[in-house]
């Protein structure tokens, strides 16, 4: 039985999209609210709770209420394809969610809002059949969204092919664009293209646009989103100890859906000179090709550099063989780590990313320079902005085929680490580190935006 809360305390539900990239800004979001004294449930699959959770015990401060996403047995993988499981997705999780608040209602809890993932728009048709307030949370940069809003606006023709210019931002070339706007290429998913234009479509219902960026990184196109919707600016969520140190115990984003051997890492990194590591790490979904995971591997081994590689245990079977368990003086191979820990490393010199914006964000916040590889959906974007707008790294160039050649990664690595560019990238990272701190911080513009939110609450 649900504890009763207090009157006067403000209750929601946050309600990430059940994927790693999608659940860490929300998590941090909540953790930030309950500091706040806001009550806070978090919603995830039946799946997520019985494989991750039940096993985690670093999630203790956030309350947790599961529903069906119509794979309670297999999550994700029990789907047949991406199109089979945002379909049952939406159908199941519309009526589980439903029930879930029949249930807490008739516990005693009341609800003030429910905070959702912008990829679930049906969860704000719930949240209003039963009355209750709904804000959309958009995980992705502002610049994303801005041209997700155009496409479905019907102002930037997809598939884009030349170059795009929307309000608050420079012209992107039409393969700066994310993946859905330019390109049918490996990654295309019928449905999931239709998820990201489709963001907007009762937005105007929201009460709240929350978006987990920070104001003075993307401050014209939010100014511009600002005039549209009501925007609350929250970001970066990386856990407090991080930025701000302001809660003690927030040093992990807490739910991880994969499992690591930090020990190992760690060691090795240990010892390793300051700055001397490129740490690569595509995230928690691309999946390379068998022949570009073979440039990266000799890309590495040719850069003559220490090198911590993440290679998710589905992808280790594309290595090259002499790779496959690597952990040598120069190189380890590790099927997942706590990215944050190694960002902040000290012997950590450069980031190797697909570009991923929690990673992104990360690599901000920790002021490491960053080499992008951008695979698909935002990652061309947010490496367009890495690279020409917020001056933090360089980007590798793909050949005609698509493929980045492992000369072209050995490249971009000794610009960074070695040359003029890296030493640019170093300072820019550093600047946005501070002023990423600062927006976070007691009385800054993220912390304002959810002091703001909680007055709504109160309301
Ligand atoms: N991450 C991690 N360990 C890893 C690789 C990634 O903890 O070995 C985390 C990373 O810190 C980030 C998230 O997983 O918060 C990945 O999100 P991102 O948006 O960068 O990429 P996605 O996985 O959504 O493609």
């Amino acid at each position: 039985m649900a504890e009763k809360q207090s009157d006067k305390t403000p209750h929601i539900l946050l309600f990430p999209y059940p994927s790693q990239g999608h659940m860490n800004p929300i998590i941090e979001f909540g953790k930030r609210l309950i500091s706040k004294g806001v009550k806070v449930t978090l919603i995830t699959t039946i799946y997520i709770s019985n494989t991750v959770i039940s096993h985690n015990n670093d999630t203790t401060s956030l309350e947790i209420q599961a529903i069906s996403d119509g794979f309670d047995e297999h999550g994700y993988a029990g789907a047949s394809s991406s199109d089979d499981y945002l379909k049952k997705f939406k159908e199941v999780g519309s009526k589980s969610l439903g029930d879930l608040i029949k249930k807490l209602r008739s516990e005693g809890s009341s609800i003030n809002a429910i905070v959702y993932d912008s990829f679930i728009t049906w969860a704000l048709d719930v949240a209003i059949e039963f009355g209750i307030n709904g804000g959309t949370f958009f995980t992705q940069a502002c610049a994303v969204n801005n041209i997700y809003y155009h496409v479905y606006k019907g102002l930037i023709p997809v598939p884009s092919v030349s170059s795009v210019s929307v309000p608050g931002l420079p012209n992107f070339e039409y393969w700066e664009t994310p993946s859905f706007v330019h390109n049918y290429g490996p990654y295309y998913y019928p449905s999931w293209t239709e998820i990201v234009f489709n963001q907007f479509t009762n937005i105007d219902q929201a009460r709240w646009v929350f978006t987990n960026t920070f104001y003075k990184l993307e401050e014209e196109v939010i100014e511009w989103m600002k005039k549209m919707w009501p925007m609350k600016v929250v970001g970066p969520t990386l856990p407090s100890m991080y930025l701000d140190k302001l809660l003690e115990d927030d040093n992990d984003y807490g739910i991880n859906l994969f499992k690591a051997n930090h020990n190992e890492y760690l060691n090795w990194l240990n010892e390793k000179p300051k700055g001397s590591v490129v740490y690569v790490a595509f995230g928690s979904n691309a999946k390379l090709g068998r022949e570009q995971m073979e440039e990266v591997a000799c890309g590495l081994n040719d850069s003559d550099v220490n090198y911590l590689w993440v290679v998710r245990g589905e992808e280790k079977g594309k290595l090259p063989k002499e790779f496959v368990e690597l952990k040598t003086e120069k190189g380890l191979i590790v099927s997942w780590c706590k990215q944050l820990d190694v960002l902040a490393h000290e012997s950590v010199g450069c980031f190797v990313t697909h570009c991923g914006f929690n990673s992104t964000l990360e690599a901000i916040s920790l002021g490491v320079p960053v080499v992008g590889m951008p695979q698909w959906t935002d990652q061309s974007t947010n490496g367009k902005c890495i690279e020409d707008i917020w001056g933090v790294g360089v980007r590798v160039k793909a050949d005609e085929k698509g493929m980045v050649t492992r000369a072209n990664i050995v490249s971009c690595i000794k610009e960074i680490m070695d040359g003029e560019r890296g030493v640019v990238a170093q300072k820019n990272a550093r600047k946005w580190m501070e002023l990423a701190k600062e927006a976070v911080s007691e009385g800054g513009s993220s912390d304002k935006d959810m002091d703001g939110f909680i007055c709504d609450l109160k309301q």
